[in-house]
């Protein structure tokens, strides 16, 4: 199947006992048993739920993986892939991730001894530099949350196989409809549901695909262990989100596409950092690895201080200052203080995160409003200190 067909369908059989078209919310908690040692493939919903599996199928079949899992968000998905490793283990991860990640990473699993390299991604002689007989694990983020950057999957995965590491994706910021990690080689390809997958900033969800069966039998063991499992109804939610991936990240990336030049041009922005753009550092292997470049954009102002970014996110009327990104609304957010707050000062200084840098989730509204939305917001802004 091509994949507009994929999301709509994949996984998806009309309910057996009514022909519903819809996956229907089954809303229980256990299931009745027959007999004792016979049940009808559930047993408990902690463990398995018809809803949630039928979501695990089409998020199997988005990647292009064997098996498909569900949690109750990105975090809880993040946090099973660290929970394969022991402490004395190290990871390689970029420095320039989501800061929920490093957070989980420095301030949970740093303590009970496991190591994370942050290191610049970008350059695979540093990955290669950083690794020794402890490394375990290579998580890598593309595009890189806030700065965009573009790490190489295939160098990465090349060194992964050749160290015996296991390779992971955190594939949010693209979706399985514009990156496909798994069929690049990747272990496992991770997803925060929350955003594309879900597309209407309606629910909170993770998943993880791969395609190596001992590997899934553990992730399946702490699932229904650890129990971070997200409900029927929100599964049902993030399903009917799925059949528009396709649509919705089209009409975002059209959209930032414009966008991008329209701030490029912008006399009060210095810097601008979307794939898509012929002077971005990763637009040749995005061009690569990539379909199409996505739908978020960061930039930062001339005038670099907070409370010139707080007059740019205080005058935008359509992009809504929000957490979060990869709804069908346009939202803005401020790293430094939203979602990169862990994330020490120094440190956010020295890879990038500027005091005015604003990230913008280019949503599927009318992309005259969104620019016209832009440059009102950046009229009120500042030039000078
Ligand atoms: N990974 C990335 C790239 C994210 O942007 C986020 C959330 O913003 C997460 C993981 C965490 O996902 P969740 O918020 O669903 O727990």
């Amino acid at each position: 199947m091509k994949f507009a067909t994929k999301a709509i369908h994949a996984g998806i059989e009309p309910d057996p006992s009514t022909g519903a078209i819809m996956t229907p919310i089954f809303q229980t908690s256990t299931f009745a048993q027959p007999t004792v040692g016979q049940n009808k493939g559930f047993e408990y919903a902690r463990s398995s739920n018809p809803t949630r599996q039928t979501l695990e199928k089409s998020f199997a079949a988005l990647e292009e993986a064997k098996h498909g899992f569900a949690f109750s968000s990105g975090m809880a998905a993040i946090d099973t892939v660290m929970k394969l490793l022991k402490p004395n283990d190290e990871v390689i991860c970029g420095q320039d991730i989501y800061g929920g990640s490093y957070r989980l990473f420095v301030k949970v699993y740093e303590e009970i001894g496991i190591k994370f390299h942050f290191i610049d991604m970008q350059d695979e002689e540093v990955v290669k530099n950083t690794l020794n007989s402890q490394t375990k694990m290579i998580w890598i983020e593309t595009p890189s949350n806030p700065l965009l950057q573009i790490v190489d999957i295939e160098k990465m995965i090349t060194i992964a196989k050749e160290n015996n590491l296991i390779s992971v994706v955190d594939n949010t910021f693209a979706t399985p409809y514009l990156q496909n990690p798994i069929i690049m080689g990747a272990d496992i390809a991770m997803h925060s549901a929350t955003k594309y997958l879900g597309g209407h900033s309606d629910v909170v969800m993770g998943a993880l695909m791969l395609n190596d069966d001992k590997l899934a039998e553990r992730i399946y063991f702490i699932q229904k262990s650890c129990g971070a499992v997200p409900s029927p109804f929100d599964c049902f939610l993030v399903l009917r989100g799925i059949k528009t991936l396709h649509l919705r990240v089209d009409a975002s990336c059209r959209n930032a596409t414009k966008i991008a030049d329209f701030l490029v041009n912008h006399e009060k922005v210095e810097n601008v950092y979307f794939a898509g753009l012929k002077t971005h550092k990763g637009h040749e292997l995005a061009k690569k690895q990539m379909r199409q470049f996505g739908g978020m954009i960061s930039f930062d102002l001339k005038n670099d201080t907070q409370e010139n970014a707080s007059i740019f996110l205080e005058n935008t009327k359509i992009f809504v200052l929000a957490e979060s990104l990869g709804g069908v609304e346009s939202l803005a957010c401020y790293p430094a203080m939203m979602t990169h707050a862990s994330i020490p000062v120094e440190k956010r200084h020295e890879i990038g995160i500027t005091d005015s840098l604003i990230r913008l989730s280019v949503g599927c509204e009318d992309v005259d409003d969104l620019i016209e939305d832009l440059e009102e917001a950046l009229t009120k802004v500042t030039l000078q200190k």
